[in-house]
Order: structure tokens, then sequence, then C-alpha cells
């Protein structure tokens, strides 16, 4: 099976910082105040934490 990949979906994002809290070493926030994935480099647990963790739900595994 093909490794996940997550993502931010940016125009849902409402800037709230958890998941770069939650996951600092994959997500961090671009000029505009939104999150996005820079790595995929952490546990498919620890970014799923942050999955569960954003308030809109934009964070999104991709296969
Ligand atoms: S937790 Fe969700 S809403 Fe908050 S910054 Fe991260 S992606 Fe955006």
């Amino acid at each position: 099976m093909a490794k996940k990949i997550v993502y931010v979906d940016e125009p849902t994002c409402i800037g709230c910082t958890l998941c770069t809290q939650v996951c600092p070493k994959v997500f961090e926030m671009n000029d505009d105040g939104k999150s996005y994935a820079k790595t995929q480099d952490d546990t498919e647990e620890n970014i799923q934490q942050a999955i569960d963790s954003c308030p809109v739900n934009c964070i999104i595994w991709k296969q």
C-alpha cells in the first residue's frame, strides 16, 4: 500500500496553530496565517493527533 501523505486544505484553515503545536515537525504556519505540511516527517500516530486536534477538520490524508 502506498504511503499516506498529509496535507492541509488551506482555504478552510482558520489559523488556530493547534496542529503546529501538536506536530511541529510536520505543520508550519505560512505567511498567510494558514497551516501547511512542510514535511511528512513524523509518525502516523502523531500526525493523526494533529488531524484530530483541528477544529475545522481541514487536515486530510491522501493515499
Ligand atoms: S489545526 Fe486546523 S485550523 Fe488550526 S492551524 Fe492547523 S490546519 Fe489550521
